[in-house]
């Protein structure tokens, strides 16, 4: 792709497109910046592109002028974008960009949850091998990134925002952990939100890898929008996952995760889903048991912050969506549990939820914007309590709790209603928790 010369816009000047109007200025284009925050609010990094701005929102003359439009992931489904698309201006999305100038084969990891942790694994595991690994995309480094560097193997995490405009996408080895609903505060309904979730199959060819759980008809319909050959993870797949190991069908290679810290069914799947696609690009064994051997689960995912009167204490802020928080109950290790949930609300159902309450449930402690929608669902079916912030949250879940019980932090909710972030929402339970006494409060204290 030519950007030479070339008048691009990137809309929303955040980590990614900051990133991204690096990459084009690099490849010489004349750069605009367009971001719906006034001066005061945009970073010192995009101010110091020396690019021109355009701020507190994204004019039309600009975009309709424009040679290229590239949107960051963040910036949501604006009218001014769609207006420059019916007049036939290019619009793609920063995952797009750098794809088109990344040389080294792309392994990208989708899914509604487990991408994090899958795609560290993944970039460890080649890391392991010796390979220049980069490691980013919806975490950490934006993947504009991976495009100036020297890399012989580009990981990258991607979510279903980041695939909405990237029509030529083609990563050598596309991962889908699993769909369960989410941001249906952004889709219009569950399909379009798998849809976006499928685009990074769709136009794999037959050198290509896709790699899909082996029992979810709606994974396979998605890999199947591609002509990438099919590998399957699961408890019946080409990399079986059972009883913390996982095999490799094709070889008889065994992958043994008992001394590793990845704890829990789903993190069995997640190390499947990485060990097919390093073995994928011909990676060596050796290299991905070291990686697995080595792996430290990444912060606010089922960490365990305390035991406390015999009740063990774990912050999974980051499970932001249902389907997370129902995996991360059902998975205890205890025999029950009292969850904290709640946050903003993303109109999903959270009957999935309340099922795996009645099983694994002590009681439930709601917290933020969701607790009435929440509520309503639970109904009378499981003991349920409302706390006002973090500390009175943990208290009373303290309260209810039995020795041998767990107190779950796994909100099903984003955190933006009362926390700057799930990381923020992790600590605030953390240093709560630590202030706590051994002794249980009486309930109702
Ligand atoms: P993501 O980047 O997709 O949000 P993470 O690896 O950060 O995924 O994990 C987020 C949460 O999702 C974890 O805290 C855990 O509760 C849950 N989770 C992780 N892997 C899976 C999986 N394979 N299936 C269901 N839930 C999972």
């Amino acid at each position: 792709m030519e950007l030479s010369g070339k008048r691009v816009v990137v809309v929303g000047l955040g980590k990614s497109g900051v990133a991204a109007a690096k990459l084009c200025l690099a490849r010489g284009a004349r750069v605009i910046g367009t971001d719906s925050a006034s001066s005061d609010k945009v970073s010192a990094e995009a101010k110091a592109l020396g690019i021109e701005l355009r701020l507190g929102g994204h004019p039309t003359a600009e975009l309709l002028t424009a040679e290229l439009v590239v949107v960051s992931p963040g910036v949501p489904r604006l009218a001014e974008l769609t207006r420059a698309e019916e007049a036939g201006v290019e619009v793609i999305g920063e995952l797009e960009l750098a794809a088109r100038f990344i040389e080294a084969p792309i392994v990208a990891i989708g899914g509604t949850n487990g991408k994090s942790t899958t795609t560290t694994l993944v970039a460890d595991m080649f890391e392991a091998g010796g390979l220049r690994t980069f490691a980013g995309g919806n975490l950490g480094t934006p993947s504009a990134e991976a495009a100036t560097g020297n890399y012989e193997v580009v990981v990258l995490e991607v979510s279903s925002f980041q695939l909405e405009r990237a029509p030529s996408f083609k990563p050598r080895v596309s991962v889908l952990l699993n769909i369960t609903e989410d941001h249906l505060d952004r889709y219009p309904n569950f399909s379009a939100y798998a849809e976006a979730k499928g685009n990074a199959f769709s136009q794999q060819t037959a050198d290509d890898f896709a790699i899909i759980p082996d029992a979810d008809v709606e994974c396979f319909r998605q890999a199947q929008r591609g002509r990438g050959r099919q590998l399957t993870f699961g408890r019946f797949g080409d990399y079986t996952a059972a009883d913390r190991t996982v095999t490799e069908t094709r070889t008889g290679e065994l992958f043994d995760l008992a001394r590793s810290a990845l704890h829990g069914q789903h993190n069995v799947e997640n190390a499947a889903a990485a060990i097919a696609a390093a073995r994928a690009l011909d990676l060596g064994a050796s290299s991905v048991r070291a990686a697995l051997t080595a792996f430290r689960p990444l912060p606010h995912r089922m960490a365990r912050v305390a035991c406390k009167g015999g009740v063990n204490f774990y912050d999974d802020s980051k499970a932001t969506n249902v389907g997370a928080a129902v995996t991360a109950l059902s998975g205890l290790s205890e025999a029950r549990g009292v969850l904290i949930a709640g946050g903003r609300d993303k109109h999903g159902d959270y009957e999935p939820l309340v099922r795996a309450l009645e099983l694994k449930g002590r009681a439930l402690v709601l917290l933020g914007e969701a607790t009435a929608r929440i509520a309503s669902a639970v109904g009378s079916r499981v003991p349920l309590v409302r706390a006002v912030n973090m500390v009175d949250a943990v208290n009373q879940a303290f309260a209810r709790a039995q020795p041998g019980d767990a107190v779950l932090l796994s909100p099903a909710c984003s955190s933006f209603d009362m926390f700057q972030s799930y990381a923020d929402r992790g600590e605030q339970f953390t240093s709560a928790v630590e202030r706590l006494g051994e002794t249980r409060p009486e309930v109702g204290a």
